[in-house]
């Protein structure tokens, strides 16, 4: 699927990320669900894209069939 980059347990822990289980509701929120106020910092804009995209990702791996 094109756009949808798998992620890798190891690699991730090894960039000193952790794993955070949510249900596929809670990150389909996530992923649509944007707080930043009008006035956001680039930095508040960076954090919650990022946070909004990787939860889109787990959400797609989790629907897929493999
Ligand atoms: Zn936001």
């Amino acid at each position: 699927m094109a756009g949808v980059i798998p992620t890798d347990p190891q690699e991730e822990a090894a960039q000193g990320r952790v794993a955070l289980w949510l249900t596929p509701e809670d990150l389909g929120w996530l992923a649509r669900h944007c707080c930043c106020p009008e006035d956001a910092s680039p930095e508040e804009k960076d954090r919650c894209g990022r946070l909004r995209f990787r939860a889109s990702t787990a959400l797609h791996k989790h629907g897929r069939s493999d």
